[in-house]
């Protein structure tokens, strides 16, 4: 088997392992295996072990590498999940390009991306991108904005929200990451409730977890983790 599709392996040993130890059910918890600065041939060789839902931050590196990996004719579907901040001008090749996006933190965005989704695809799915540890400058909405703005997102007719993204800063230890990732819940859990009183539903992931925190994620609740250096290896990234 090749480096990723060992890796991809030994990933998803550690989520079930994870789940196990917390009580939750293996395979409850997606696998998004993170293939930004990584080219086409990554993730064909991902895709050839079975991973089928891929996450890019760089929407331009994205929307080639897609052009070029549809050009393999793997033999399955691949869905496509956009992690990266996003910019005004770059939403149609989103809402054109991708199945997902977890970082949508305000409502302007969220407009543009359900006007330019294509009708001929199903709507966009979509999850509120929640700021639980930092200050100002960081992305996502405030825990105390995200029920107001997702209920505004799922009156959106081209697009599907699904819930819930949280990408906390670096903390070392188990418990210390847990008591962030906790907040991210408490906010998915609230956005769960209020649109299950507004008769939405379909609220069912928390995208939480990464390489280095991603049993603490599964631990607090996270639903869909999101893997990059453990499936790949390390990115290097081109000198600005
Ligand atoms: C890069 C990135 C990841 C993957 O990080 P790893 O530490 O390589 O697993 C996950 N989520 C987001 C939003 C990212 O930008």
């Amino acid at each position: 088997m090749t480096t990723i599709g060992n890796n991809l392996q030994q990933v998803r040993t550690r989520l079930d392992a994870a789940c196990t130890a917390a009580g939750r059910d293996a395979g409850s918890v997606s696998l998004l295996a993170v293939s930004k600065t990584f080219g086409p041939e990554a993730v064909r060789e991902a895709a050839l072990a079975g991973q089928r839902c891929f996450g890019e931050n760089y929407v331009q590196e994205a929307v080639e590498k897609m052009a070029l990996v549809a050009a393999m004719q793997l033999p399955h579907a691949l869905e496509w999940h956009c992690i990266g901040p996003l910019q005004s001008n770059k939403t149609r090749l989103v809402a054109t390009h991708f199945d997902w996006v977890h970082t949508v933190d305000r409502l302007k965005i969220a407009e543009r991306l359900s006007d330019q989704r294509p009708d001929g695809l199903p709507p966009l799915q979509v999850c509120i991108q929640v700021n639980v540890d930092g200050g100002a400058t960081k992305a996502g909405v405030a825990p105390d904005e995200a029920v107001a703005l997702a209920r505004a997102v799922a009156r959106l007719p081209r697009l599907a929200l699904r819930g819930v993204m949280s990408i906390p800063d670096a903390v070392e230890g188990f418990d210390a990451q847990c008591a962030v990732h906790a907040r991210a819940h408490a906010v998915w859990v609230a956005v769960r409730d209020a649109l299950a009183e507004d008769g939405v539903g379909g609220v069912d992931t928390l995208s939480l977890g990464m390489t280095a925190d991603l049993d603490a994620a599964v631990r607090a609740g996270s639903t869909m983790v999101r893997v990059g250096s453990g499936i790949f290896g390390g990115r290097h990234y081109p000198a600005a």
